[in-house]
């Protein structure tokens, strides 16, 4: 795709509803595009949408081996009410062995650079085999979750996978996803009804208190409140030139 095309493709998108943006995700790419899903509410209410334009789409999923009980529920819930095949991507286990050996089973409460080499072995190396294998991915990324993702484009040339990142709920509100999974009656987390706005690893997310910022309860006990991420979703700034695929 040309640089200017995918200006283009942007523009005509900003005010298209998710499942347009998700019907030209699967006909552009069919089945060289799959969700990124963590099982959050944006990723169940946007899975619901492509899923009733493609029963066959695809879902990939990271286990860090260390998600909430209530998520691995809601992954069961999931293939069963979709007939959906998750696919999901582990660490290497001896790079997690290596890692407890050394550090600890809960490392990342030490210091922010174990915190990251935590994440970089449970959920960045995955990530980089998942992504090797789709021509675009989509996320649940909105941009009023603040910091980075306020920032983000719909559709964005991923430098670093080679690929298309599309963010079909960018302009949505958390209270438009609510209301979206609650008139199609989508499976969620029961952890949503219990003051987790954002649901990670169970050892690094908390329930937040009114007013607090919808991420505060990831990696809460890190004083940097620009931290809030954990590598799988860095801002793209390059664009695609025109020797790019698709
Ligand atoms: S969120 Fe916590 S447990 Fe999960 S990969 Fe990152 S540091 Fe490790």
């Amino acid at each position: 795709m040309l640089k200017s095309e995918l200006s283009d493709v942007n523009l005509h998108m900003e005010d298209a509803h998710p499942s347009e943006i998700l019907e030209w995700v699967d006909r552009r790419f069919g089945d060289r595009a799959a969700q990124l899903s963590s099982f959050g509410l944006e990723d169940m209410a946007l899975f619901d949408m492509y899923w009733r334009l493609n029963p066959k789409a695809r879902v990939m999923t990271l286990d860090t081996l260390r998600l909430p009980t209530e998520t691995y529920t809601l992954l069961d819930q999931t293939a069963l009410r979709y007939g959906a095949r998750i696919e999901t991507f582990y660490p290497q286990m001896d790079a997690v062995i290596g890692m407890v050996d050394s550090g600890g089973f809960n490392l990342f409460y030490k210091s922010v650079e174990n915190r990251k080499t935590c994440c970089g072995v449970r959920k960045v190396e995955p990530l980089n085999r998942a992504l090797s294998g789709v021509d675009a991915w989509v996320t649940g990324l909105r941009r009023d979750q603040g910091m980075e993702r306020g920032r983000i484009d719909i559709i964005e040339w991923n430098e670093e996978h080679s690929n298309y990142k599309v963010n079909p709920l960018a302009n949505w509100t958390f209270e438009q996803v609510r209301a979206y999974v609650e008139e199609y009656d989508v499976p969620y987390n029961e952890l949503h009804d219990k003051g987790y706005p954002s649901i990670g690893c169970a050892p690094c997310t908390r329930a937040i208190d009114p007013g607090e910022d919808l991420r505060a309860g990831r990696w809460w006990w890190e004083s940097d409140p620009s931290a809030k991420e954990c590598g799988l979703h860095v801002v793209s700034s390059a664009k695609p030139n025109a020797a790019s695929s698709a």
